[in-house]
């Protein structure tokens, strides 16, 4: 049986892993589908402190899983499908049939963004032209058209925040207005960059003859019409979905399936000696830096 089992292996498992291997608790930590998490999908990381000339996001990430493996953590490929919290003993249950046993869990599986499913999107996700974090990318679309897909808080943020880089931002919404919040919803109208695509839906993202993103194609919802935007970069902002299937029922989740925090602290479960890290309970920073810190948080707890 293992002391702990860090589950996931983004910033906030490996920010989990240096603290509880330094702490002499031998984790293991069972690394995901995704090895490295969401942020290996980024290019230059330009605000994690310390790297003022920037970092790769894939670099930064593995950087710190050498150093968790430096003071013993390891990393195991697994994908946790279900868990039995009930008892002392945590157990987790892995694809393929593997079973893990330990003392204390930390869960870091982190989140994925909701995509569209449009033709193109997948293909082009990831430096080629489909982001969905305007904070990682937005700057490489300096002077370019870009476009914007969804009406919340977050696709607002984004289109806004890109206004800093890019000469226009097409929103692209399917409904007549924004879900977002009335002073987001304003600050977008009331900029001279941004434009509202209404009523549509993203159908699909074309690549040019280098395979990056020349434009797309949106569908208009009440006409049935599609229409051309020429444009570099598309941004998909339809929210998150925290990766957290394999805990239900296990661990205290909100409607949306976010781990809620106890006790006070940012990352107690409502289960003793099971706790959480990183975007798969926070919904509001979503940071490479926080997810590292509450990884940190979680392992001096645990450790106590
Ligand atoms: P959200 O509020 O759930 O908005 C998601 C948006 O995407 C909605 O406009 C939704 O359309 C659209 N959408 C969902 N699925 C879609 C699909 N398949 N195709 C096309 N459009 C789709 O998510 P969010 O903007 O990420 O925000 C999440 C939470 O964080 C919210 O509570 C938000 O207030 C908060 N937040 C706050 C701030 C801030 O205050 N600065 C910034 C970011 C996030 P419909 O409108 O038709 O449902």
């Amino acid at each position: 049986m293992e002391e702990i089992i860090v589950i996931g292996s983004g910033c906030a498992g490996m920010g989990a892993a240096i603290y509880a291997a330094r702490a002499g608790m031998n984790p293991l930590v069972l690394e995901g589908s995704q090895p490295g998490g969401l942020l290996t999908t980024t290019s230059d990381v330009e605000n994690f402190p310390g790297f003022p000339e920037a970092v790769n996001g894939f670099e930064l990430v593995w950087k710190m899983r050498e150093q968790a493996q430096k003071f013993g953590a390891r990393v195991e490929s697994a994908v946790v499908e279900k868990v039995d919290f009930s008892g002392g003993v945590k157990k987790l249950f892995c694809l393929g049939g593997k079973i893990y046993e330990a003392r204390k869990i930390v869960i870091a599986t982190g989140s994925s963004p909701r995509m569209t499913g449009a033709k193109g999107e997948a293909e082009l996700y990831g430096g080629r032209g489909v982001s969905a974090c305007a904070t990682c990318d937005g700057a490489f679309y300096r002077n370019k058209d870009v476009a914007v897909i969804g009406g919340g808080d977050s696709a607002c943020e984004e289109a806004l925040f890109l206004t800093r880089f890019c000469s226009s931002v097409k929103i692209v919404h399917r409904r007549d207005r924004f879900r977002a919040s009335k002073i987001m919803a304003e600050r977008v109208l009331e900029n001279p960059k941004i434009s509202p695509v209404w009523d549509s839906v993203l159908e699909e993202v074309f690549a040019d003859e280098s395979g990056l993103c020349r434009g797309i194609a949106v569908k208009n919802v009440k006409t049935g019409a599609v229409s051309e935007i020429p444009c570099k970069g598309v941004f998909i902002a339809i929210g998150h979905v925290p990766n957290t299937s394999a805990f239900r029922g296990a661990v205290d989740m909100d409607a949306e399936g976010y781990i809620v925090p106890h006790g006070g602290t940012l990352v107690k479960t409502d289960v003793e000696n099971v706790f959480v890290a990183g975007d798969c309970s926070d919904k509001t920073f979503r940071q490479a830096v926080t997810a590292s810190a509450m990884g940190c948080m979680a392992s001096i707890l645990a450790s106590a």
